[in-house]
């Protein structure tokens, strides 16, 4: 293993699944849902599957039906117009996405500045990129973050800000002010814009605001989103870049030799997914938003210390009223304890102690899954 990826190990995703699978426990590590997406969707994919359409290769920046819902989707949500034939790209997943824009817009030695805690695969695409990760560090409770830092962090090697609202794993959303304040530091700095926006639809308090939309921000914006968490397909692995066409060509070109090509009856389908009423994300969002409530009173009750999201299908506590021990260790533990597995906040921070006792369980899963989890820890901890 070379010396950008030491250290990287294994996700911890796959690590706390494994550990779910082999010890029977509720899983509430991963962020997958236990339910299937539409069923008109999956329907949709079949039928491509039968009358061959995506069997094989498909054009290189995703087919046309897909590239031009991606682009009504970003005018009907948020008034914005992108070329589909030069300012959409479709990717593997919003993983390839931000992989694909780490290589292509990077110069070894630029620094990105991220938050942290961050999705851990933008640590390792930064190091395959040969550039550095700058964190700037959201803290509990509340997770906001502090402009001032951002503004103190920006050097003359910072390259990208690579930005996720609505935020995983802790839930904040970003204001229109901070958005605001974000992308004039953007202008003012003249730093290229990425944005992880795979959670767009999940957000319970306040609303979502694509840094693309603002002033300054259409030419230095790359926007990624995917189709797994919005319509519940995440092993479809179909994301995508808006952007404009110099950037998306950037990230093409880095693209075509990751994978090529990805996904093809599965384009077909969410090209469909995309085309779904209003009703729809919103009846997705009010069932997740009772599941939130269900599982932060729950955790509550079972004596964790609860920051409740205002978006994403993640729920971040503080274990230190339980345990001292870490969230590392008692993630490990959890399992054999009482039968229910979660994601320690921890391992997504480069701060040596700010994420230290940080859980994270995720409510994307069937109530009684959620209630049944809620009562294994309580009895685990009263
Ligand atoms: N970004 C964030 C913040 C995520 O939580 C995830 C996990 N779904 C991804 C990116 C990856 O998305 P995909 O499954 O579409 O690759
Ligand atoms: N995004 C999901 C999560 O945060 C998991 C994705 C993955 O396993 N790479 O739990």
């Amino acid at each position: 293993l070379n010396r950008r990826l030491q250290g990287l190990g294994t996700t911890i995703f796959a690590e706390m699944s494994a550990l779910a699978a082999a010890t029977g426990s509720i899983n509430l590590g991963q962020g997958f849902p236990d339910t299937d997406g539409p069923e008109a969707v999956r329907e949709a994919a079949v039928r491509a599957l039968r009358d061959g359409r995506g069997n094989q290769y498909p054009p290189g920046p995703g087919v046309p039906e897909l590239r031009t819902a991606i682009a009504d989707h970003q005018k009907r949500f948020y008034g914005l117009a992108f070329d589909p034939d030069t300012e959409v790209l479709v990717t593997a997943g919003a993983t390839e996405a931000i992989a694909a824009a780490m290589l292509a817009l990077l110069e070894p030695g630029d620094e990105v500045i991220a938050f942290e805690p961050f999705y851990d695969s933008y640590a390792a695409c930064i190091a395959m990129a040969g550039a550095t990760r700058v964190p700037l560090t959201l803290r509990a409770p509340d997770f906001r973050p502090d402009l001032d830092a951002l503004r103190a962090l920006i050097t003359r090697r910072t390259r990208v800000l690579l930005l996720n609202s609505p935020h995983n794993p802790t839930g904040m959303v970003l204001t229109r002010e901070e958005a605001r304040a974000i992308a004039a530091l953007a202008v003012e700095h003249d730093l290229l814009v990425v944005t992880d926006e795979v959670y767009e639809h999940l957000v319970f308090d306040g609303e979502h605001i694509p840094l693309i939309s603002l002033p300054g921000m259409r030419d230095r914006t790359v926007s990624i989103s995917s189709a797994g968490k919005t319509f519940s397909f995440t092993g479809w692995k179909v994301g995508w870049v808006t952007a404009s066409a110099p950037l998306v060509a950037a990230v093409r070109t880095a693209k075509q030799f990751l994978t090529y090509v990805s996904s093809g009856p599965f384009q077909y389908a969410v090209a469909e997914a995309l085309t779904l009423p209003d009703t729809y994300y919103t009846a997705f969002r009010d069932d997740l938003l009772t599941k939130r409530d269900l599982l932060a009173t729950g955790l509550h009750d079972a004596g964790f210390t609860v920051h409740t999201p205002q978006g994403t299908y993640f729920i971040t506590t503080d274990i230190a009223p339980l345990t001292d021990s870490d969230a590392l260790t008692f993630c490990r533990t959890l399992p054999n304890r009482c039968g229910v597995v979660a994601v320690p906040n921890s391992v997504f921070y480069d701060h040596p102690t700010a994420g230290r006792t940080q859980v994270r369980f995720t409510f994307c899963k069937q109530q009684r899954i959620l209630t049944e989890a809620a009562d294994r820890l309580r009895k685990a901890f009263n």
